[in-house]
């Protein structure tokens, strides 16, 4: 078992092996405040240990056929399906989402592990057999050898499975840190992973913080790091890693806006806006924050899009009937209560306040939802990332003034246009500086065949996660000239 009287142990060679450090930290159930388990905080000693086991179990598996690597993801797909309930209700329990969400979220870690599974067409290389007389010339793909990955909070299942299922269809092994604040799904990816028969010490893990991350960063037998996580992390990392010699690919934060125009179906517009912005509690990279209400409709949206977020259920995650469940931490809480005061003190209207809802009272660390209108450039509220259930509005007279409001963002992540104009669609995927965009659609998060392709401030690095991007991320390339 992953939990041990709740002190849960780093998975490193294919049994659970308790930290080298004392010093651990509590994980809590967002919704009641209760520890549920205690992580370890992990040192240097436990990440060498873990990357060593990863390098031992790398000169076989490299060798192992494609097909076969994939045969073990058809076995993993299947054993993530039987236990569907059981990670969903896991992922409430850790993170606070709300059942609904979990369990769409588990769909998309599977998904990853479904698009691995074509590994053989995706490890194919390429030949062209005559480059000149007599002259043929071909390109083989090859792992890279251990990889690590290093994970947020928000999604604890479906972001690792962005990096591990295709890092080791390519044949690398994996050391996995996952975030300490929800740590306990990752422990059963683990266990089911060993089920579907995955070699010991191909897949490891190694719990804590920013020791162990920098641990990872220096280890030289760490070949690649994917990261996902807040802004000033990934820029750490990817700058970090890469002076160690390291590829990288390093995902940040966002501030995605949603453009509303007149002529938008607004009943569509304000079902994907209150489930963009407020699912989730807002904390997903791909949340709606900014609204951008154009012209004269925007005091109708406005009125409506309050009225839809004052009958939102607040709760915990695990009652059937809770749209939006709380909010990471009590200290995320704070936070959070600091920005929606000073967006107040900055002078944007305060139309719904999320402090003001029953629910903030109680033991979990809720927040209902907040919507803020009349937001102006340059005030924090509307630039910042807040990662919580507070939306902005902010109001512009065309479609040319609200792209380049979205545009002057520092992140660009997510962006969406609502609108029944063929010409307004095409100029905003003409000119709207976004890596993933959505039309008439909230959350426009790319299906794990695609890459999760955001820009600026939101991304670090060339190759994107997921889809052909993560092939080439995980695999190396070797060039042959044969005369026969
Ligand atoms: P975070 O940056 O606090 O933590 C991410 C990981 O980095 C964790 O494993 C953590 O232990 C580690 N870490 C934290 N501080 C560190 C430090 N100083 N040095 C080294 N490692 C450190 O992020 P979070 O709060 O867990 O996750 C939320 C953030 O992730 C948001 O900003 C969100 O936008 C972002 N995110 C981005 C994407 C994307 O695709 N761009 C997807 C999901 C989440």
């Amino acid at each position: 078992m992953a939990i041990e009287a709740d002190l849960l142990h780093n998975w490193i060679g294919g049994t659970w092996q308790p930290a080298s450090s004392e010093n651990v930290q509590a994980v809590e159930n967002p919704a009641t405040g209760e520890t549920i388990a205690y992580v370890p905080i992990s040192e240097k000693y436990d990440v060498d240990r873990a990357v060593r086991a990863a390098s031992e179990a790398y000169s076989e598996w490299r060798s192992v056929p494609v097909p076969k690597r994939a045969r073990f993801m058809f076995r993993y797909q299947q054993l993530l399906v039987e236990n569907w309930e059981e990670l969903a209700r896991l992922i409430t329990r850790e993170n606070g989402k709300s059942y609904a969400e979990a369990y769409g979220e588990v769909q998309r870690g599977i998904e990853c592990v479904e698009f691995a599974s074509g590994a053989p067409t995706h490890m194919m290389g390429s030949v062209l057999p005559d480059i000149a007389s007599g002259l043929e010339s071909a390109m083989y793909r090859y792992p890279l050898g251990v990889v690590a990955g290093i994970t947020p909070f928000n999604f604890p299942m479906m972001v690792p499975c962005w990096m591990f299922p295709l890092a080791l269809v390519c044949g690398n092994t994996f050391v996995l840190k996952p975030s300490e604040r929800t740590p306990l799904l990752a422990c059963r990816l683990a266990e089911l992973l060993q089920q579907a028969g995955v070699p010991d010490g191909v897949f490891n893990i190694v719990h804590g913080g920013a020791d162990a991350v920098n641990a990872l960063l220096e280890n030289a037998g760490v070949k690649a790091v994917s990261f996902v996580g807040s802004q000033p992390v990934a820029e750490y990392v990817y700058r970090t890693a890469a002076a160690h010699g390291k590829r990288v690919q390093a995902l940040g934060g966002a501030k995605n806006h949603s453009i509303v125009l007149p002529d938008a179906d607004m009943e569509l517009a304000i079902k994907e806006i209150t489930n963009a912005a407020f699912g989730s509690a807002g904390e997903r990279c791909m949340a709606c924050s900014v609204v951008i209400a154009v012209g004269d409709s925007a005091d109708a949206l406005v009125e409506r899009l309050t009225s839809t977020a004052k009958r939102l259920s607040v709760g915990n995650g695990a009652d059937p009937s809770t749209f939006l469940g709380p909010v990471i931490r009590d200290s995320h809480k704070q936070r959070t209560v600091d920005y929606i005061a000073e967006g107040k003190l900055e002078g944007a209207e305060l139309l719904l306040d999320g402090r003001d809802h029953p629910a903030a009272r109680s033991e979990g660390h809720f927040l209902g939802p907040t919507i803020f209108d009349h937001v102006k450039p340059g005030q924090k509220i509307g630039n910042e990332e807040l990662f919580a259930p507070v939306l902005s509005v902010v109001r512009a007279n065309d479609l040319n003034e609200a792209i380049g409001i979205a545009n002057r963002s520092e992140f660009a992540n997510g962006a969406c246009l609502y609108t029944n104009s063929a010409k307004a669609i095409r100029e905003f995927r003409e000119t709207i500086d976004a890596g993933m965009i959505g039309i008439n659609v909230g959350v426009p998060a790319p299906m794990a065949f695609f890459p999760f392709s955001g820009y600026k401030k939101s991304f670090y690095g060339d190759l994107h996660a997921n889809g052909k991007d993560g092939i080439e991320f995980y695999t190396r390339k070797k060039m042959i000239v044969a005369r026969y």
